[in-house]
């Protein structure tokens, strides 16, 4: 048992750890530290929470953490780098299904039904808005995970007046909150159960609306949502660690929203209410021109003859784990005396920062790696620009066509390049379901096949 001046302190102690752990993860040298600072936070949060005074039932504590950590463990040690998007989708719903949980638990509790006045009020706010956001966050990460695991169509499903009846929604669920907090003792349970489904329902078609290729912004919305739900968990339990946690993760993950719309030209607000991912009304431009294909030697010839060459990974890539073979492609490059860089799309895979951190397990030095806006201005002198398992990322569409899905979204414009190669398996399309015209264009030419054997026979071709 430890006092509560240990705990409190313990709980400072813990939050500058994990702002510091934000603080690393910010940029690729220091991640590694910024993950162990919010490892040692989170080890003193749970163990200074579960010594502190009230807290009973150590024994079943300690088994059901040791089962959850083994489970853990056995998660992150077997998922593939590919699968990370829907584990982080799906852990997050654990965080809003925390929330409900403890605002049904918290509602229980006879100190609450003791509680009267003002402070009645407030408690029950609390468990009120914990149970909305969470079980927004809870159904809402469901619908992410299948459709980030392809288990649900990544199309979106609109339907009429859907903005309409959301706000209808939303209203019913303040009606409920107010006759909530005015129900005496336990009758207040039926408004909890009615708004509880409600929110449920909401969850599931503020995602359902979302079309593919806004998909990055969900995910680091329900990010947010499940910080917002945690921080409410927080207040319901009194527990001022989790009112920070909760903030930090809410407000990251907000800021991050706004970063990916910003990448994406999409309205902030709209995606906060589930409005965009609208599927456009006239038919998708028509595509002129031939697709033209070349095969590993002829490939290996461009790269020879290229002095400026640039690099745009997507997920095919990463699928493919092709980033060891490709940083062997930059070391031959690079002792040729040839200029190489990376192009990186904000939302190049299906997980921010996707590409960032598939190059740096390669070793790919930082300095060459460079961001969308920095290498668009260099296309223009580009020689070459080999484009490994990309797709919707390099789609001209999304300036050119209107009718376009993912019209608006800014690209990585390789097309300004003297010659394209696009390394992927087939002509099909990429994460947003459209097809893409660069592969028609006059100066672009396939290199079929997985991106690691393409690479590679490249790199063998160089050697000899
Ligand atoms: P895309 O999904 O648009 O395209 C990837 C391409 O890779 C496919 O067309 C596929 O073509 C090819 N590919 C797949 N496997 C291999 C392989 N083994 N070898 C070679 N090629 C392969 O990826 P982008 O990175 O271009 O764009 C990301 C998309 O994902 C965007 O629409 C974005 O909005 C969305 N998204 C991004 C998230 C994020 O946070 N970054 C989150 C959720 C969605 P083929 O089958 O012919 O090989």
């Amino acid at each position: 048992m430890i006092s509560s001046q240990i705990q409190l302190a313990s709980y400072l102690f813990a939050s500058i750890l994990f702002i510091l752990s934000l603080g690393g993860l910010s940029s690729q040298e220091s991640a590694k530290r910024g993950v162990l600072f919010g490892i040692a936070g989170m080890i003193i949060a749970i163990i200074s929470t579960v010594l502190g005074e009230g807290v009973s039932g150590h024994v079943y504590i300690i088994i059901a953490v040791a089962i959850a950590s083994v489970i853990g463990i056995l998660v992150a040690r077997k998922v593939e780098m590919t699968s990370m998007p829907q584990l982080v989708a799906i852990l997050h719903s654990f965080v809003g299904l925390a929330a409900v949980l403890v605002g049904y638990g918290s509602f229980l509790d006879p100190h609450t039904q003791a509680l009267t006045g003002v402070e009645h009020n407030i408690h029950v706010g609390e468990i009120f808005i914990g149970v909305f956001i969470g079980a927004i966050t809870f159904t809402g990460s469901i619908v992410a995970w299948g459709k980030l695991d392809g288990k649900i169509r990544s199309k979106p499903l609109l339907y009429p007046g859907r903005h309409v009846i959301n706000l209808l929604l939303v209203i019913a669920c303040v009606v409920l909150g107010v006759l909530f907090a005015k129900a005496p003792g336990m009758e207040g349970m039926i408004y909890l159960y009615i708004m509880t489904a409600i929110s449920l329902f909401i969850g599931v078609m503020l995602v359902m609306a979302i079309g593919g290729a806004d998909m990055p912004v969900v995910v680091s919305m329900l990010n947010s949502y499940s910080g917002w739900a945690a921080a409410a968990a927080g207040f319901m339990l009194g527990n001022d660690l989790l009112i920070v946690t909760g903030a930090l993760v809410g407000s990251s993950g907000a800021i991050l929203s706004i970063i990916m719309c910003e990448a994406m030209n999409r309205s902030f607000w709209s995606v906060i209410f589930g409005g965009f991912g609208d599927a456009p009304s006239g038919p998708a431009k028509e595509i002129n021109g031939e697709v033209t294909a070349m095969n590993h030697e002829e490939v290996a010839g461009l790269v020879e003859e290229a002095e400026k060459i640039v690099i745009v990974p997507g997920y095919g890539m990463a699928v493919a784990k092709a980033q060891f073979p490709v940083f062997e492609l930059v070391e031959q490059l690079k002792k040729a005396g040839k200029e190489v860089q990376f192009g990186i799309h904000p939302v190049a895979g299906r997980l921010p920062g996707h590409m960032n951190v598939l190059l740096a397990e390669a070793n790919v030095p930082y300095d060459i790696v460079l961001e969308m806006e920095e290498i668009n201005d260099d296309l223009k002198e580009t020689d070459l620009v080999l484009v490994i398992g990309a797709n919707d990322i390099v789609n001209p569409g999304a300036i050119d066509d209107p009718n376009s899905p993912i019209y608006g979204m800014p690209v990585i414009e390789v097309w300004d390049a003297k010659n394209v190669i696009v390394m992927k398996r087939s002509m099909a399309t990429g994460y947003a379901g459209v097809q893409n015209p660069l592969f028609f264009k006059p100066n672009t030419n396939m290199l079929y096949g997985d991106a690691k054997d393409s690479v590679s026979k490249i790199n063998g071709f160089l050697k000899s």
